[in-house]
């Protein structure tokens, strides 16, 4: 007999080689259905794979990340079955889970095309396949025999694969007709896949060399239940309608031009203006907190970044140094923030009495990005920081956390970011030389980042090993309302920087002391936090932030003159109100305006005029009936300042 552990410290005993879905059958039939991976000792390997001796086991559904892990993994090891039964002659390269789903890079052979009209047939093949119900084998066989394996069948990418592998046994995984070179874990049958579907084709270099063979890669997803995967292809269409590339084009916040160069964001008017409200809202509430602004210039001399390390490391994967025509001079575009904070920040000076010290700026920074990488305002080439250091005292490192923690908790009620998680990121402690900065240090910072979380009530996961190699940090992720997940908002402990600007303080032991240096932006950059924010609330930002607030739309011609009287009487308000004076029908004004997600339209008649009222309809929820006009004024004026109460506290 052997004694199984469970997460929740009970302990049972199994007869030796029992199989982590013996476990789940002997606890209920039901769970059985669904485990579909386990942890043994914290290795996860296959449900089916016997336990023969004591340990602590995980049993993981789909729902888990290791179970779906383990469920995607498999499913790309079906379609690859599906592929060679349509192909033969196939040859295969890699195919792992990824975040949502999997793929394969394949090459079908010369002059064979495998591109997105073939893909319902290898759909309908999988679906075949998965109903034979068969099992995926576990096999451990030595490396000669691999090999001689994979060149019998004329497979040479995983030949290339096997030779970089040690010598010794290795694993291999069979299902139906098809066997691949795996370490696992899989389900523990193709039946457990229930639907299925497959997404695109790309194309993908082997290895991710461009001087090697391109592959084609195709992506696919799949689940347990129908159901789960008709509500995953709708939040797919959702995203599609909501994608910020779309809607920051019809919303005229911001374009590219090829002539500009790409990955360079071009902000329209409505786009700058909403960008200066939400950097006057965070500079309201930088200056409660007591931040003082400073402006750094975009560019800086290539010995700051020989000092700040950014050169050794990036230097030659990023733009290139600008020389000047005589001196000889040359200038790198700032690709952070923070050398230029530093050297502020030893311009006089400081005293332990004068910290923390804490400056802000929006400051612009330039990355090389890959052409193939860019993405929208979400990977660009150049961006703005909501960048703040903050200059301190080792004993204050908790404060200081807690402060910037109520700033972003701040940020996210403001934009209705009501789902989020945060993680701490720690060394790790097995490998302490891969750190900058001394064991008390990072003791002392680890602690006070984990109290300050503790302290604020936050649920946090803890991760070790995560840190930089210049300190420990806090990353705070989003869930938007499609339930995707968005990194947004980050603290960083950095001992790096303050050594080698060598920045020091006068301790009240009159000795000279280095300070700690912490970074942040809650928004992370304006460029990334307007893609979210887009995508979040799909174009309709909350009213004291939307770029129009109000349209007045006038029935007919004779009513020109009382709606411009309107949009006066609320422009002199710094209500943000726009008329529709086009020779359209009212109910094509009322369509057209509503798709521009203004948030109030006004409509203006005869019985409006004469009553000096306007009829009030809000965006997405109709009619609100007759007000006066000054009765408006009131109405939305008190909508926004209650958007923006806790500004005031
Ligand atoms: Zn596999
Ligand atoms: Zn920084």
């Amino acid at each position: 007999m052997i004694k199984i552990t469970f997460p929740d410290q009970s302990v049972r005993e199994y007869e030796s080689g029992v199989t982590g879905l013996d476990i789940a059958k002997n606890i209920s039939n039901s769970l059985a259905r669904e485990v579909v991976a386990v942890s043994v000792n914290g290795e996860i390997r296959d449900a089916t794979r016997p336990i023969d001796s004591d340990a602590t086991v995980v049993l993981h559904k789909f729902d888990s990340a290791e179970g779906k892990h383990a469920f995607w993994h498999s499913s790309a090891h079906l379609m690859a079955e599906a592929l060679e039964a349509l192909y033969p002659g196939i040859k295969f390269g890699i195919g792992p889970a990824i975040e949502n789903g999997f793929y394969y890079d394949v090459d079908p052979g010369a002059g064979v095309v495998i591109a997105e009209p073939d893909l319902p047939r290898i759909e309908e093949k999988m679906v075949e396949l998965s109903r034979k119900n068969s099992e995926y084998k576990r096999e451990e066989i030595g490396k000669k025999e691999v090999l001689h394996f994979f060149r019998d069948k004329g497979d040479e990418y995983k030949l290339e694969l096997i030779d970089e592998l040690e010598d010794g046994t290795i694993t291999i995984y069979k299902q139906g007709n098809f066997t691949d070179l795996c370490r696992g874990p899989h389900l523990p049958d193709t039946s457990y896949i229930k639907a299925i579907k497959l997404l695109s084709v790309a194309g993908a270099y082997w290895r991710g060399d461009e001087k090697r063979r391109q592959l084609t890669r195709i992506y696919g997803i799949t689940f347990p239940k129908k159901q789960m995967l008709d509500d995953y292809l709708l939040m797919l269409e959702q995203a599609k309608a909501r994608d910020h590339r779309k809607l920051g084009k019809e919303l005229e916040l911001f374009v590219f031009s090829q002539k500009v160069g790409q990955g360079l964001p071009l902000w329209l008017p409505k786009g700058a203006q909403l960008r200066e409200r939400l950097e006057s809202f965070l500079k309201k509430i930088q200056v409660k907190y007591g931040y003082l602004p400073v402006i750094t210039p975009h560019i800086g001399q290539k010995e700051l970044y020989v000092t700040s390390g950014h050169y050794e490391k990036y230097g030659k994967d990023s733009f290139q140094p600008i020389h000047t025509p005589e001196e000889g001079e040359k200038f790198l575009l700032k690709p952070m923030n923070c050398p230029h904070h530093c050297e502020i920040y030893k311009s006089k000076p400081r005293s332990y009495k004068d910290l923390p010290v804490r400056y802000a700026e929006f400051g612009t920074v330039y990355r090389y990005e890959q052409s193939g990488e860019l993405h929208g305002l979400t990977r660009v080439r150049g961006f703005t920081q909501d960048d703040a250091h903050l200059f301190c005292r080792p004993d204050q490192i908790k404060e200081e956390f807690i402060k910037v923690i109520d700033i972003i908790y701040t940020v996210f009620k403001a934009f209705d970011f009501q789902d989020f998680t945060a993680q701490v990121s720690l060394r790790d402690p097995a490998n302490k030389e891969k750190y900058i900065g001394t064991d008390e240090n990072w003791e002392r910072a680890e602690k006070a980042i984990i109290e300050a979380t503790r302290e604020k009530g936050m649920v946090t996961t803890v991760v070790k090993g995560e840190a930089a190699f210049y300190g420990p940090k806090l990353d705070f992720m989003v869930k938007d309302a499609l339930g995707r997940k968005w990194q947004l908002g980050t603290i960083q402990v950095d001992y790096n920087l303050p050594d080698r600007f060598e920045l020091e303080y006068v301790g009240s032991d009159d000795q000279k002391h280095r300070p700690v240096m912490i970074h942040r932006a809650p928004f992370g950059s304006l460029e990334r936090f307007v893609a979210v924010l887009i995508e979040h609330t799909a174009g309709k930002f909350p009213l004291w932030l939307t770029p129009d607030q109000v349209v007045v739309l006038p029935i007919s011609e004779k009513y020109h003159d009382y709606a411009e009287k309107v949009l006066k009487f609320l422009n002199n308000y710094d209500i943000r109100t726009l008329i529709d004076t086009r020779n359209e029908k009212i109910g094509k004004k009322i369509r057209d305006n509503e798709l521009k997600r203004i948030p109030y339209l006004l409509i203006v008649g005869e019985k409006e005029e004469s009553e000096g009222a306007v009829a009030v309809r809000r965006q997405g929820e109709g009619d609100k009936g007759a007000m006066k006009l000054e009765q408006f004024r009131d109405f939305i004026t008190v909508e926004v300042r209650k958007q923006l109460e806790y500004l005031e506290k």
